[in-house]
């Protein structure tokens, strides 16, 4: 069998850091001579600029996005016997977070144009017991402010926000990180801003958090070989920070180039809706920062997207599914007691849904490529059921 030779990858990162590299190398040479490899000046500096970024006070780095939230959620007071409202269709590490507090996670169903958490559904299951929402700013479209801010009034509940996907982010005049109580991100090299490994950060208001997490990261230490809660290790790299220092300026110039390949899509794909293929809707204008670019291939479409990501591959042109399978339908959570039929448009979505290469850099001969490999099978397969 012949390989086909990979002409369009999902995402490449080597194309962001190439202009870059000087800068990220003397960066690391200046963390190596001073050799403050954790908790170190260039940490500090980052989480001040992060969440300076971001519209918020406080930033505390962390090793990953998981542990931003589950430390996060921990730092929040949100704990066993208290419950947590999330969408069904996230990453798995929105519930992880939520389990590892010891809350119960409850989880809802999104709205079928946008793949957002459905809000109506999440206000419904409200109870005494509920803490908090984690709304998930997905593909890098944020949750709409006003009408979490107005849940959260209107209840008593805390928004604790998953922006893993959301850095830079807005809607309606606010920021991603800047609504809820505290917002967990994530640097993991592929996400919008992403270190060279693994890396998180928690963005707050609240000085007692901040201070709560701060211990959390380190032992539950908040001073050294005094131990108030029983936290772990889990520090964001001086190294990864450095890095991550040099990178954060870049940060509006890479998700503006983002929107314009978006921008671009949308254009060259707008024939297709007569035929079942629709990006999800951006109800955010600029403020969408695409961390993915979404399509949905409905049943209507006369392709099936299994046959468009194989004629994909076939062209060299790499796509992906996020995610395949939502987080109630997963066997690691079956304990939770969530049945197939629970949540209709994440279960539909994930059947549908399709991620096209999304990166800085992405060319507009590569975009025009992509949809036209789209265009043709479709035409295909339409002309070819009329001679039929
Ligand atoms: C990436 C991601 C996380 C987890 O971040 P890690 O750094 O990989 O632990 C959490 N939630 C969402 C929505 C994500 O996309």
């Amino acid at each position: 069998m012949r390989t086909i030779p990979v002409t369009v990858p999902f995402v490449d990162l080597t194309l962001q850091h190439e202009p870059i590299q000087p800068q990220i190398e003397q960066a690391i040479q200046t963390v190596i001579q001073r050799g403050d490899y954790v908790l170190g000046q260039a940490l500090s500096e980052f989480e001040q600029a992060f969440a300076t970024a971001c519209g918020s006070q406080y930033g505390i780095g962390v090793a990953s996005g998981t542990d931003a939230i589950a430390l996060g959620l921990q730092a929040c007071g949100i704990g066993e016997g208290d419950e947590v409202i999330l969408p069904a269709n996230t990453f798995v590490a929105t519930l992880i977070g939520v389990l590892r507090t010891g809350a119960k996670p409850i989880l809802v169903d999104c709205d079928p144009h946008t793949a957002l958490i459905d809000l109506a559904a999440a206000e419904a299951a409200i109870t005494v017991r509920t803490r908090a929402i984690v709304p998930v700013h997905l593909y890098g479209q944020m949750v709409s402010p006003t009408h979490l801010l107005q849940i959260a009034q209107r209840h008593g509940v805390l928004i604790f926000e998953d922006a893993a996907q959301a850095h830079l982010a807005e809607r309606e005049g606010y920021r991603a990180g800047s609504i809820g109580i505290a917002a967990a991100f994530s640097f993991y090299p592929s996400k919008n801003l992403g270190a060279l490994g693994d890396g998180g950060m928690l963005v707050t208001q609240d000085e007692t958090i901040s201070a709560t997490m701060r211990a959390l990261r380190n032992y539950g230490a908040p001073r050294k070989y005094f131990h108030t809660d029983l936290g772990t290790n889990s520090r964001l790299d001086t190294m990864q920070a450095a890095v991550l220092n040099v990178k954060l300026p870049h940060l509006a110039e890479w998700n503006y180039a983002r929107y314009q390949v978006a921008q671009r899509y949308d254009a060259l794909l707008r024939p297709l809706r007569f035929q079942g293929i629709n990006p999800l809707q951006n109800q955010s204008n600029l403020g969408h920062v695409y961390h993915l670019y979404v399509i949905r291939i409905s049943e209507s479409c006369p392709v099936s997207r299994e046959e468009i990501q194989h004629e994909l591959g076939a062209s060299g042109v790499q796509s992906g599914i996020h995610y395949p399978i939502p987080c109630h339908l997963q066997p690691a959570f079956r304990d939770l007691g969530y049945r197939v039929g629970d949540f209709p448009h994440a279960e539909a979505l994930s059947q549908e849904i399709l991620s096209l290469p999304m990166y800085p850099g992405l060319s507009e001969v590569h975009i025009d490529r992509i949809t036209g490999i789209l265009t043709a099978l479709i035409a295909n397969r339409l002309s070819f059921k009329v001679s039929a």
